[in-house]
């Protein structure tokens, strides 16, 4: 077996089949997508848009996730055929999303980004900022997207006892909006949360999706 599906294989005992696993595939090439596309695996995470827009020149029929930040300028490179943009960190970028996605007549899955970290640098929304949106009036009229979850990205760190912490803090807040917010809806079930180095503690505390790069792609 070559090295990229021995991985996925290894994933697959450690990751129960319900949570989805997404290949982080920035940087790698098309040809190392296409081989974890031989395993059955079709859904990857980009995050710069121009690479991703290329990438899906070479590969449309993968399913598209973005993880990264996104500027608002180039939302309109990615809406025709990204399905889900896992890292909407503000109103602004929620809002340019829609826009783009309704010019193509689609649908935007978005996951929002909450800073969970103890480090400063990473993006995402505090607590009182998702509350904040979440109560915007004008959230409703926004026809194109689809809020069905959050994102969070753990400290970088050797200490699990802090990414159980954060991971479970964010489980909690997303029990939290689904019940307030979210109550009846069908699609506010995602949560993405676990990367190559902290993915089981994710999945013991309740993720539904992985991003994982190097654990499959390699170092
Ligand atoms: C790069 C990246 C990942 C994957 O990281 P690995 O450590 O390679 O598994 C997951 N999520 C986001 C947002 C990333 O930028």
């Amino acid at each position: 077996m070559n090295r990229i599906v021995e991985n996925i294989a290894n994933l697959r005992l450690e990751i129960p089949s319900e949570v989805k696993i997404v290949a982080v595939s920035k940087s790698r090439s098309v040809e190392d997508i296409r081989e974890v596309m031989s395993t059955g695996l079709i859904c990857f995470g980009e995050n710069r848009a121009m690479e991703l827009y290329s990438k899906n020149e070479e590969i449309p029929e993968v399913e598209w996730h973005f993880v990264g930040h996104l500027q608002t300028n180039k939302v309109k490179y990615i809406a025709p055929f990204v399905k889900m943009i896992q890292s909407v960190d503000s109103f602004h970028l929620l809002n340019e999303i829609n826009n783009q996605a309704e010019k193509y007549h689609r649908t935007i899955e978005c996951l929002l980004q909450i800073h969970i970290s103890a480090e400063k640098q990473k993006f995402g929304f505090s607590n009182e900022e998702l509350f904040r949106l979440l109560e915007m009036p004008k959230l409703s009229s926004l026809q194109h997207v689809r809020i069905c979850g959050l994102m969070g990205m753990a400290t970088y760190t050797n200490i699990p006892a802090l990414i159980r912490f954060e991971f479970r803090q964010l489980a909690r807040l997303h029990q939290q909006v689904k019940e307030r917010f979210f109550p009846e809806s069908p699609f506010f079930t995602e949560l993405s949360m676990g990367m190559s180095g902290d993915y089981p503690i994710a999945v013991e505390e309740g993720c539904t999706m992985v991003r994982i790069g190097r654990d499959i792609f390699g170092r």
